[in-house]
């Protein structure tokens, strides 16, 4: 605290990443980074463009990445958005179109950076529970669900009874949302929703933006990618931190009707003009490209995923479900702190959330088939004994 804060940054209370740390041997699965590198061609790209030319700026509208983009999705560049990793462009989303009058809508267990930006931006937000199975209920997302049920669909009545108790008792039952935004599959929980779901939601809410943050999509869900040309209203981010094996370089898009792209770009324009420098351009650019490289490494984490998984189970754990390249699991008879610090000190690191309903929890990302095999190891050695 110092008296040169203003009083908003006072009262930010700002997202927490993954530790980082640099040791020696650590087997590190606690911040969803791909346990392979980059494809070759990324590589060669950002060496090629390791010279003079840096002295200058960078394209500002990142022209020739936003087209290889749209092309990959059959759509055009202006229907791309470019930013310094997701989070940036996740911050410009709420900046631009989730700061509304009325609040806006995510799950209760998701990713932590939502309510971050919230208080950054001083947006007000209702947070969802997610159902007794930790998905996203589709039916807590419809706001004229009470409408159809005078034409006959039946809606249940723990509906507003749950959004009231989530924003506390102040907020009216009533209060609309003034956007949504989820990530499919939804962190850290790694469950999907099918994409008939997902549309459900965006063609109930035709008023209002619908995010779908789809960071995870490429391990194992369907994107909302396809149904951008049918919904305005719709905007979906991605990253190349993830199943691109490119979370040191920050990238990250968003894909939408030109409308929400040209509110984007007004905000970034006020912001960063060039948030993407020329390496990360060329090397982005090299990424997208490589559909091959791309398809084998994911496959590889899909298939650790499920093997991880199926070993979890054996040593008794509870595993959701996953879509992505984590699984979130939890053991009966420990608690989620005490297997934490109980890998740590085997040198192994995973993320744990020491939040209601989900503090049992481990978030394990999916390494190497040796990172798993070891951490199969060290958990039998904690929750067998041997
Ligand atoms: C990792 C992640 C992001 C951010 O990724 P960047 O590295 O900033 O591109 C966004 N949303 C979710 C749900 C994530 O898990």
């Amino acid at each position: 605290m110092s008296r040169f804060w203003n009083k908003l940054v006072a009262t930010l209370d700002p997202y927490v990443p993954g530790e980082q740390p640099r040791i020696q041997n650590l087997v590190k699965l606690n911040t969803n980074e791909h346990p392979y590198g980059p494809s070759p061609k990324v590589l060669a790209a950002i060496a090629a463009h390791t010279n003079d030319s840096l002295r200058l700026y960078p394209d500002p509208t990142a022209l020739v990445l936003r087209q290889a983009i749209a092309k990959r999705f059959a759509l055009t560049p202006d229907h791309v958005f470019v930013g310094n990793g997701s989070d940036e462009v996740l911050g410009h989303v709420f900046h631009a179109l989730l700061k509304q009058d009325a609040p806006v809508w995510f799950p209760d267990i998701t990713y932590s950076f939502y309510p971050v930006y919230c208080g950054l931006y001083q947006i007000k937000f209702r947070a969802i529970p997610l159902d007794q199975h930790f998905k996203i209920a589709v039916k807590d997302y419809l706001p004229d669900s009470v409408a159809l049920s005078a034409s006959g669909v039946t809606v249940s009545v723990d509906r507003a009874a749950a959004g009231a108790l989530a924003a506390g008792p102040s907020s009216s039952v009533a209060e609309r949302a003034g956007g949504i935004i989820f990530p499919n599959p939804n962190a850290p929980t790694g469950c999907a929703n099918p994409l008939a779901e997902v549309e459900q939601i965006v063609a109930a809410n035709p008023d209002i933006v619908v995010v779908v943050d789809e960071a995870y999509v490429d391990f194992g869900a369907q994107t909302a990618a396809a149904l951008i040309e049918k919904y305005p209203n719709l905007l979906v981010v991605h990253t190349l931190s993830k199943s691109r094996s490119l979370a040191g370089l920050r990238v990250g898009y968003a894909l939408g009707h030109p409308d929400l792209i040209q509110g984007l770009d007004r905000v970034k324009n006020s912001f960063n003009s060039y948030p993407l420098d020329n390496l990360a351009l060329a090397g982005a650019t090299a990424a997208i490209e490589d559909e091959a490289y791309f398809e084998t490494s994911r496959n590889a984490v899909i298939r650790t995923r499920d093997a991880l998984t199926a070993g979890l189970q054996n040593l008794g754990f509870e595993v959701l479900p996953s879509a992505a390249n984590f699984v979130f699991a939890r053991h009966p008879g420990h608690k989620g702190a005490d297997l934490a610090a109980g890998l740590r000190a085997k040198n192994i690191l995973v993320r744990h959330f020491n939040k209601p309903r989900i503090s049992d929890f481990l978030r394990i990302t999916v390494g190497t088939d040796q990172q798993c095999a070891q951490l199969l190891t060290a958990c039998r050695e904690l929750v067998v004994g041997q």
